[in-house]
Protein backbone atom coordinates (compact mmCIF):
# COMPACT_ATOMS: atom_id res chain seq x y z
CA UNK A 1 0.00 0.00 0.00
CA UNK A 2 2.97 2.54 0.34
CA UNK A 3 4.40 1.61 -2.70
CA UNK A 4 0.89 2.15 -4.15
CA UNK A 5 1.13 5.92 -2.63
CA UNK A 6 4.46 6.93 -3.70
CA UNK A 7 4.16 5.77 -7.50
CA UNK A 8 1.53 8.55 -8.00
CA UNK A 9 3.13 11.67 -9.26
CA UNK A 10 2.52 14.76 -6.97
CA UNK A 11 3.28 18.25 -7.38
CA UNK A 12 5.75 18.00 -4.64
CA UNK A 13 8.27 15.51 -6.49
CA UNK A 14 10.42 17.42 -9.00
CA UNK A 15 11.39 14.29 -10.43
CA UNK A 16 9.41 11.37 -11.88
CA UNK A 17 10.85 8.47 -13.32
CA UNK A 18 8.05 7.22 -15.26
CA UNK A 19 7.58 11.07 -16.63
CA UNK A 20 7.85 11.83 -20.23
CA UNK A 21 10.07 14.56 -21.16
CA UNK A 22 7.96 17.74 -23.00
CA UNK A 23 10.09 17.11 -26.21
CA UNK A 24 9.10 13.22 -25.62
CA UNK A 25 5.32 14.22 -25.61
CA UNK A 26 5.95 16.44 -28.17
CA UNK A 27 7.25 13.56 -30.74
CA UNK A 28 4.74 10.69 -29.82
CA UNK A 29 1.47 13.88 -30.54
CA UNK A 30 3.46 14.54 -33.97
CA UNK A 31 4.16 10.72 -34.69
CA UNK A 32 0.52 10.08 -34.02
CA UNK A 33 -1.04 12.76 -36.14
CA UNK A 34 -1.57 11.70 -39.59
CA UNK A 35 -2.43 15.90 -41.79
CA UNK A 36 -5.50 15.93 -43.40
CA UNK A 37 -6.00 15.92 -46.58
CA UNK A 38 -9.44 17.01 -47.59
CA UNK A 39 -9.17 20.21 -50.10
CA UNK A 40 -11.77 22.72 -50.91
CA UNK A 41 -11.67 26.23 -52.57
CA UNK A 42 -12.14 29.81 -50.86
CA UNK A 43 -12.02 33.08 -52.43
CA UNK A 44 -8.63 34.67 -51.77
CA UNK A 45 -10.62 36.84 -49.51
CA UNK A 46 -10.60 33.57 -47.08
CA UNK A 47 -7.79 32.07 -47.51
CA UNK A 48 -5.43 33.74 -44.81
CA UNK A 49 -4.14 30.98 -42.59
CA UNK A 50 -5.16 28.42 -44.73
CA UNK A 51 -3.08 25.97 -45.97
CA UNK A 52 -2.27 25.48 -49.69
CA UNK A 53 -3.32 22.24 -51.37
CA UNK A 54 -1.32 22.58 -54.06
CA UNK A 55 1.89 24.38 -55.94
CA UNK A 56 0.79 27.78 -57.13
CA UNK A 57 1.98 28.07 -60.58
CA UNK A 58 1.96 31.75 -62.26
CA UNK A 59 -0.02 31.98 -64.97
CA UNK A 60 1.82 35.63 -66.48
CA UNK A 61 5.27 36.99 -65.58
CA UNK A 62 5.71 39.66 -62.63
CA UNK A 63 5.89 42.47 -64.05
CA UNK A 64 4.32 41.96 -67.23
CA UNK A 65 5.96 43.60 -69.37
CA UNK A 66 9.39 45.67 -68.87
CA UNK A 67 9.13 48.87 -67.22
CA UNK A 68 10.42 52.02 -65.75
CA UNK A 69 11.70 52.23 -62.31
CA UNK A 70 11.74 55.67 -62.49
CA UNK A 71 10.08 59.19 -63.70
CA UNK A 72 12.78 60.15 -65.68
CA UNK A 73 13.44 59.86 -70.07
CA UNK A 74 13.65 56.39 -71.59
CA UNK A 75 16.13 56.05 -74.37
CA UNK A 76 18.00 53.03 -76.59
CA UNK A 77 21.45 51.88 -74.28
CA UNK A 78 23.63 51.98 -77.17
CA UNK A 79 22.78 55.79 -77.94
CA UNK A 80 23.87 57.08 -74.80
CA UNK A 81 27.12 58.83 -74.67
CA UNK A 82 30.79 57.49 -74.83
CA UNK A 83 32.13 60.75 -73.06
CA UNK A 84 30.87 64.22 -72.77
CA UNK A 85 26.79 64.96 -73.89
CA UNK A 86 24.68 64.16 -76.06
CA UNK A 87 21.03 65.82 -76.67
CA UNK A 88 18.39 64.20 -77.65
CA UNK A 89 14.55 65.20 -78.80
CA UNK A 90 11.74 64.30 -76.52
CA UNK A 91 9.09 62.33 -78.89
CA UNK A 92 6.39 61.45 -76.69
CA UNK A 93 5.10 60.73 -72.88
CA UNK A 94 4.64 57.08 -71.48
CA UNK A 95 2.24 56.98 -68.84
CA UNK A 96 1.80 53.40 -66.43
CA UNK A 97 -0.99 51.55 -68.00
CA UNK A 98 -0.50 52.43 -71.48
CA UNK A 99 1.57 51.35 -74.44
CA UNK A 100 3.29 53.64 -76.91
CA UNK A 101 2.58 53.62 -80.22
CA UNK A 102 5.97 56.03 -81.08
CA UNK A 103 9.40 53.85 -82.27
CA UNK A 104 12.18 55.38 -80.71
CA UNK A 105 14.92 56.14 -82.73
CA UNK A 106 18.70 57.02 -82.48
CA UNK A 107 18.91 60.91 -81.08
CA UNK A 108 14.98 60.66 -79.32
CA UNK A 109 13.85 59.78 -76.01
CA UNK A 110 10.36 59.36 -74.44
CA UNK A 111 9.68 61.22 -71.42
CA UNK A 112 8.63 58.31 -69.23
CA UNK A 113 6.32 58.01 -65.47
CA UNK A 114 7.11 55.21 -63.21
CA UNK A 115 5.84 51.57 -64.35
CA UNK A 116 5.14 52.71 -67.79
CA UNK A 117 6.06 49.87 -70.41
CA UNK A 118 9.47 50.85 -72.01
CA UNK A 119 8.61 52.50 -75.66
CA UNK A 120 9.76 49.96 -78.77
CA UNK A 121 13.34 50.93 -78.87
CA UNK A 122 14.51 51.92 -75.83
CA UNK A 123 16.28 49.79 -72.68
CA UNK A 124 16.90 52.38 -70.82
CA UNK A 125 15.83 55.17 -68.35
CA UNK A 126 17.60 58.33 -67.09
CA UNK A 127 16.38 59.63 -64.19
CA UNK A 128 15.03 63.32 -64.56
CA UNK A 129 17.21 64.66 -62.02
CA UNK A 130 19.65 63.27 -63.75
CA UNK A 131 19.15 65.47 -67.54
CA UNK A 132 19.38 68.76 -68.60
CA UNK A 133 16.42 70.15 -70.08
CA UNK A 134 17.08 72.42 -72.99
CA UNK A 135 13.58 73.72 -73.51
CA UNK A 136 10.42 71.72 -74.02
CA UNK A 137 11.27 68.95 -76.32
CA UNK A 138 14.80 68.41 -76.08
CA UNK A 139 17.29 67.09 -73.03
CA UNK A 140 21.05 67.19 -72.64
CA UNK A 141 22.41 63.46 -71.14
CA UNK A 142 25.92 62.94 -69.80
CA UNK A 143 28.50 59.84 -69.89
CA UNK A 144 28.00 58.16 -66.95
CA UNK A 145 24.87 56.27 -67.69
CA UNK A 146 24.61 52.41 -67.92
CA UNK A 147 22.84 50.44 -70.48
CA UNK A 148 19.96 48.91 -69.06
CA UNK A 149 19.78 51.14 -65.78
CA UNK A 150 16.47 51.63 -64.27
CA UNK A 151 14.16 49.18 -66.16
CA UNK A 152 12.67 46.39 -64.26
CA UNK A 153 12.59 43.13 -66.78
CA UNK A 154 8.82 41.28 -67.29
CA UNK A 155 9.06 38.60 -65.03
CA UNK A 156 11.84 39.50 -62.85
CA UNK A 157 9.73 39.02 -59.90
CA UNK A 158 7.92 35.93 -60.54
CA UNK A 159 8.06 34.36 -64.20
CA UNK A 160 5.74 32.54 -65.93
CA UNK A 161 5.31 28.96 -65.21
CA UNK A 162 7.27 29.29 -62.15
CA UNK A 163 6.33 27.80 -58.39
CA UNK A 164 5.01 30.85 -56.34
CA UNK A 165 4.15 29.41 -53.37
CA UNK A 166 4.40 25.38 -52.62
CA UNK A 167 1.75 23.33 -51.43
CA UNK A 168 1.66 23.30 -47.34
CA UNK A 169 2.18 26.95 -47.48
CA UNK A 170 0.61 28.74 -44.18
CA UNK A 171 -0.86 31.58 -46.24
CA UNK A 172 0.04 34.92 -45.06
CA UNK A 173 -1.06 38.32 -45.69
CA UNK A 174 1.63 39.20 -47.92
CA UNK A 175 0.84 35.62 -50.11
CA UNK A 176 -2.30 37.12 -50.40
CA UNK A 177 -1.02 39.96 -52.17
CA UNK A 178 1.59 37.71 -54.55
CA UNK A 179 -1.42 35.71 -55.18
CA UNK A 180 -3.76 38.40 -56.15
CA UNK A 181 -0.85 40.03 -58.60
CA UNK A 182 -1.21 36.73 -60.23
CA UNK A 183 -5.07 36.80 -60.78
CA UNK A 184 -6.17 34.35 -58.34
CA UNK A 185 -9.44 35.06 -57.43
CA UNK A 186 -9.82 31.53 -55.56
CA UNK A 187 -7.15 29.04 -54.16
CA UNK A 188 -7.67 25.35 -53.05
CA UNK A 189 -6.53 24.57 -49.57
CA UNK A 190 -6.78 21.94 -47.15
CA UNK A 191 -10.08 21.87 -44.74
CA UNK A 192 -9.64 23.02 -41.98
CA UNK A 193 -8.92 20.91 -38.56
CA UNK A 194 -12.73 20.45 -36.76
CA UNK A 195 -12.14 20.70 -32.73
CA UNK A 196 -14.85 19.87 -30.24
CA UNK A 197 -14.09 20.61 -26.59
CA UNK A 198 -15.96 20.29 -23.67
CA UNK A 199 -14.85 20.54 -19.62
CA UNK A 200 -15.59 18.24 -16.68
CA UNK A 201 -16.30 19.04 -13.50
CA UNK A 202 -19.14 18.48 -10.74
CA UNK A 203 -18.42 22.02 -9.46
CA UNK A 204 -18.81 23.92 -12.72
CA UNK A 205 -21.33 26.13 -14.14
CA UNK A 206 -21.97 28.10 -16.87
CA UNK A 207 -21.36 31.64 -16.62
CA UNK A 208 -24.68 33.43 -16.66
CA UNK A 209 -25.84 31.07 -13.93
CA UNK A 210 -25.22 31.50 -10.32
CA UNK A 211 -22.73 30.09 -8.01
CA UNK A 212 -23.31 27.86 -4.89
CA UNK A 213 -21.44 27.50 -1.96
CA UNK A 214 -17.88 25.49 -3.37
CA UNK A 215 -18.65 26.05 -7.44
CA UNK A 216 -16.88 27.68 -9.69
CA UNK A 217 -17.49 29.18 -12.98
CA UNK A 218 -16.10 27.49 -16.44
CA UNK A 219 -13.37 29.65 -17.60
CA UNK A 220 -11.63 27.08 -19.34
CA UNK A 221 -13.71 26.69 -22.26
CA UNK A 222 -13.34 30.42 -22.93
CA UNK A 223 -9.60 30.41 -22.96
CA UNK A 224 -9.65 27.56 -25.10
CA UNK A 225 -12.32 29.05 -27.16
CA UNK A 226 -10.33 32.01 -27.71
CA UNK A 227 -6.95 30.30 -28.68
CA UNK A 228 -8.83 27.59 -31.00
CA UNK A 229 -10.07 31.11 -32.78
CA UNK A 230 -6.69 32.35 -32.84
CA UNK A 231 -5.66 29.32 -34.31
CA UNK A 232 -8.91 29.57 -36.89
CA UNK A 233 -9.62 26.22 -36.44
CA UNK A 234 -13.65 24.84 -36.88
CA UNK A 235 -14.99 25.21 -33.45
CA UNK A 236 -17.67 22.87 -31.40
CA UNK A 237 -18.40 23.59 -28.03
CA UNK A 238 -19.93 21.40 -26.01
CA UNK A 239 -20.60 23.00 -22.86
CA UNK A 240 -19.93 20.93 -19.60
CA UNK A 241 -20.09 17.35 -18.84
CA UNK A 242 -20.79 16.31 -14.92
CA UNK A 243 -18.13 13.96 -13.61
CA UNK A 244 -20.83 10.78 -14.22
CA UNK A 245 -20.15 8.08 -16.21
CA UNK A 246 -22.94 7.93 -18.53
CA UNK A 247 -22.96 11.90 -19.11
CA UNK A 248 -19.03 11.29 -19.95
CA UNK A 249 -19.33 8.54 -22.19
CA UNK A 250 -22.13 10.52 -23.84
CA UNK A 251 -19.93 13.92 -24.48
CA UNK A 252 -16.70 11.58 -25.58
CA UNK A 253 -18.70 9.55 -28.13
CA UNK A 254 -20.48 12.82 -29.27
CA UNK A 255 -17.12 14.71 -29.69
CA UNK A 256 -15.44 12.60 -31.62
CA UNK A 257 -18.16 11.35 -33.82
CA UNK A 258 -18.43 15.15 -34.83
CA UNK A 259 -14.78 16.21 -34.99
CA UNK A 260 -10.86 15.87 -35.78
CA UNK A 261 -10.02 16.51 -32.56
CA UNK A 262 -11.59 16.21 -29.90
CA UNK A 263 -9.98 18.25 -26.30
CA UNK A 264 -11.49 18.28 -22.74
CA UNK A 265 -10.06 20.02 -19.35
CA UNK A 266 -9.88 18.48 -15.88
CA UNK A 267 -10.81 14.63 -14.76
CA UNK A 268 -7.44 13.53 -15.46
CA UNK A 269 -5.54 14.00 -12.08
CA UNK A 270 -5.15 11.58 -9.80
CA UNK A 271 -8.29 10.32 -8.07
CA UNK A 272 -10.39 11.04 -11.16
CA UNK A 273 -8.30 9.30 -13.63
CA UNK A 274 -9.18 6.11 -13.12
CA UNK A 275 -12.66 6.69 -13.47
CA UNK A 276 -12.23 8.46 -16.49
CA UNK A 277 -9.63 6.27 -17.90
CA UNK A 278 -11.96 3.49 -18.01
CA UNK A 279 -14.08 5.39 -20.30
CA UNK A 280 -11.73 6.39 -22.44
CA UNK A 281 -9.55 3.47 -22.77
CA UNK A 282 -13.14 1.64 -23.85
CA UNK A 283 -13.83 4.35 -27.08
CA UNK A 284 -10.74 4.44 -27.45
CA UNK A 285 -6.57 3.96 -27.64
CA UNK A 286 -5.48 6.11 -25.30
CA UNK A 287 -2.09 7.41 -23.52
CA UNK A 288 -2.36 8.38 -19.69
CA UNK A 289 0.80 10.42 -19.28
CA UNK A 290 2.69 12.16 -16.70
CA UNK A 291 4.68 14.93 -17.94
CA UNK A 292 8.00 16.41 -16.84
CA UNK A 293 6.78 19.89 -16.54
CA UNK A 294 5.29 22.30 -14.33
CA UNK A 295 2.46 23.35 -14.55
CA UNK A 296 0.53 21.20 -16.34
CA UNK A 297 1.68 17.37 -15.13
CA UNK A 298 -1.04 15.09 -16.36
CA UNK A 299 -2.04 14.65 -19.94
CA UNK A 300 -4.14 12.04 -21.77
CA UNK A 301 -3.57 11.39 -25.73
CA UNK A 302 -4.89 9.07 -27.82
CA UNK A 303 -7.43 8.27 -30.29
CA UNK A 304 -10.74 8.39 -29.71
CA UNK A 305 -12.94 6.69 -32.26
CA UNK A 306 -11.69 8.61 -35.67
CA UNK A 307 -10.40 11.49 -33.46
CA UNK A 308 -7.43 12.68 -32.06
CA UNK A 309 -7.84 12.93 -27.90
CA UNK A 310 -6.29 15.38 -25.48
CA UNK A 311 -7.57 15.76 -22.36
CA UNK A 312 -5.78 18.63 -20.63
CA UNK A 313 -5.36 19.00 -17.31
CA UNK A 314 -8.17 21.20 -15.30
CA UNK A 315 -6.17 23.90 -13.81
CA UNK A 316 -6.69 26.67 -15.93
CA UNK A 317 -3.38 28.20 -16.63
CA UNK A 318 -2.64 24.07 -17.30
CA UNK A 319 -4.69 24.33 -19.67
CA UNK A 320 -3.75 27.24 -21.50
CA UNK A 321 0.15 26.01 -20.82
CA UNK A 322 -0.20 22.37 -22.45
CA UNK A 323 -2.41 24.03 -25.02
CA UNK A 324 0.74 25.95 -26.20
CA UNK A 325 3.20 23.53 -25.74
CA UNK A 326 0.96 20.18 -27.33
CA UNK A 327 -2.61 21.03 -28.63
CA UNK A 328 -1.46 24.32 -31.27
CA UNK A 329 1.75 22.48 -32.76
CA UNK A 330 -0.26 19.19 -33.19
CA UNK A 331 -3.32 21.52 -34.90
CA UNK A 332 -1.15 23.34 -37.01
CA UNK A 333 0.45 20.12 -38.15
CA UNK A 334 -2.92 18.61 -38.72
CA UNK A 335 -3.96 21.59 -40.68
CA UNK A 336 -1.62 20.14 -43.36
CA UNK A 337 1.26 22.34 -42.75
CA UNK A 338 5.11 21.62 -40.79
CA UNK A 339 5.16 21.36 -37.14
CA UNK A 340 5.85 24.63 -36.22
CA UNK A 341 9.01 25.71 -34.26
CA UNK A 342 8.24 27.96 -31.62
CA UNK A 343 10.73 31.45 -31.65
CA UNK A 344 12.73 31.21 -28.53
CA UNK A 345 14.55 34.50 -27.15
CA UNK A 346 17.30 35.19 -24.25
CA UNK A 347 16.69 37.53 -21.75
CA UNK A 348 18.50 38.58 -18.70
CA UNK A 349 16.49 37.48 -15.38
CA UNK A 350 15.58 40.68 -13.41
CA UNK A 351 15.17 38.69 -9.96
CA UNK A 352 16.37 34.66 -9.00
CA UNK A 353 14.43 31.87 -10.23
CA UNK A 354 14.00 28.77 -8.12
CA UNK A 355 13.70 25.55 -9.24
CA UNK A 356 14.88 22.12 -8.61
CA UNK A 357 16.51 19.68 -11.48
CA UNK A 358 13.77 17.05 -12.90
CA UNK A 359 11.12 18.76 -14.44
CA UNK A 360 10.75 21.53 -17.43
CA UNK A 361 9.46 24.55 -15.70
CA UNK A 362 7.06 27.76 -17.25
CA UNK A 363 7.10 30.34 -15.83
CA UNK A 364 5.26 33.03 -16.82
CA UNK A 365 6.72 36.10 -17.39
CA UNK A 366 6.64 39.71 -18.47
CA UNK A 367 9.59 40.70 -21.53
CA UNK A 368 10.48 44.07 -21.88
CA UNK A 369 13.31 46.08 -22.73
CA UNK A 370 15.07 47.76 -20.37
CA UNK A 371 16.39 51.29 -20.50
CA UNK A 372 19.90 50.13 -22.11
CA UNK A 373 17.35 48.45 -24.51
CA UNK A 374 18.06 44.65 -23.81
CA UNK A 375 15.50 42.39 -23.36
CA UNK A 376 14.94 41.43 -19.43
CA UNK A 377 12.33 38.82 -17.85
CA UNK A 378 10.71 38.31 -14.98
CA UNK A 379 7.81 36.53 -13.62
CA UNK A 380 4.34 38.23 -14.11
CA UNK A 381 2.79 37.32 -10.45
CA UNK A 382 2.32 34.48 -8.38
CA UNK A 383 2.82 31.29 -10.47
CA UNK A 384 0.34 28.54 -8.82
CA UNK A 385 -1.62 26.38 -11.71
CA UNK A 386 -4.77 27.85 -10.96
CA UNK A 387 -3.70 31.73 -10.91
CA UNK A 388 -4.89 32.80 -14.43
CA UNK A 389 -4.23 36.36 -13.69
CA UNK A 390 0.00 36.37 -13.49
CA UNK A 391 -1.24 34.49 -16.86
CA UNK A 392 -3.22 37.25 -18.69
CA UNK A 393 -0.27 39.93 -17.13
CA UNK A 394 2.27 37.45 -18.67
CA UNK A 395 3.58 38.23 -22.33
CA UNK A 396 5.91 35.36 -22.41
CA UNK A 397 6.86 31.83 -20.69
CA UNK A 398 10.63 31.56 -19.22
CA UNK A 399 12.08 28.11 -19.82
CA UNK A 400 13.73 26.20 -17.38
CA UNK A 401 14.52 22.88 -18.83
CA UNK A 402 14.91 19.92 -17.02
CA UNK A 403 18.09 20.17 -15.63
CA UNK A 404 18.04 23.72 -14.44
CA UNK A 405 19.02 23.99 -10.87
CA UNK A 406 17.76 27.73 -10.62
CA UNK A 407 18.70 31.21 -11.80
CA UNK A 408 20.39 33.66 -10.36
CA UNK A 409 19.62 37.68 -11.01
CA UNK A 410 21.21 38.59 -14.63
CA UNK A 411 21.55 35.35 -15.76
CA UNK A 412 20.51 34.78 -18.91
CA UNK A 413 17.01 33.13 -20.12
CA UNK A 414 15.11 31.52 -22.90
CA UNK A 415 11.79 32.75 -23.47
CA UNK A 416 9.41 32.24 -25.45
CA UNK A 417 7.26 35.06 -26.71
CA UNK A 418 3.00 34.59 -26.53
CA UNK A 419 3.63 37.81 -29.69
CA UNK A 420 5.93 39.49 -31.96
CA UNK A 421 5.28 42.50 -30.27
CA UNK A 422 6.13 43.68 -25.96
P1 LIG B 1 -9.32 18.47 -12.10
O1 LIG B 1 -8.18 18.16 -13.01
O2 LIG B 1 -10.64 18.17 -12.73
O3 LIG B 1 -9.16 17.84 -10.77
O4 LIG B 1 -9.29 20.03 -11.86
C1 LIG B 1 -8.20 20.67 -11.23
C2 LIG B 1 -8.59 22.03 -10.76
O5 LIG B 1 -8.97 22.83 -11.85
C3 LIG B 1 -9.77 22.03 -9.79
O6 LIG B 1 -9.54 23.03 -8.82
C4 LIG B 1 -10.92 22.42 -10.67
O7 LIG B 1 -11.96 23.04 -9.97
C5 LIG B 1 -10.28 23.36 -11.64
N1 LIG B 1 -11.00 23.33 -12.91
C6 LIG B 1 -11.28 22.22 -13.59
N2 LIG B 1 -11.98 22.52 -14.71
C7 LIG B 1 -12.12 23.86 -14.70
C8 LIG B 1 -12.75 24.79 -15.59
N3 LIG B 1 -13.35 24.37 -16.72
N4 LIG B 1 -12.69 26.10 -15.30
C9 LIG B 1 -12.08 26.51 -14.18
N5 LIG B 1 -11.47 25.71 -13.31
C10 LIG B 1 -11.49 24.39 -13.56
MG1 LIG C 1 -12.51 17.79 -12.06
Amino acid sequence: MSNEVKKQASCADASDPFALTVQQARDIIRRTLVPIRDEEHVPIRSALGRVLANDCISPINVPSHTNSAMDGYALAGADLPQEGFRNYRVIAKAFAGRRLAEVCEAGQCVRIMTGAPMPQGTDTVIMQEQVEKLGDARVRVDSRHRVGQNVRQAGEDIAQGSVVLKAGRVLAAADLGVLASLGFSELRVRRKPRVAFFSTGDELRSIGETLAEGEIYDSNRYSLFAMLEQLGVDIVDLGVVKDERRALEAGFRQASSMADVVITSGGVSVGEADYTKEILEHQGKMSFWTIAMKPGRPLTFGRLGNATFFGLPGNPVAVMLTFDQFVRPALAYLAGGSWPTQLLVEASSVCDLKKRPGRMEFVRGVLSYDDDGRLSVGPSGAQGSGILTSMSRANCYILLPEACAGVAEGETVSVQPFATTI
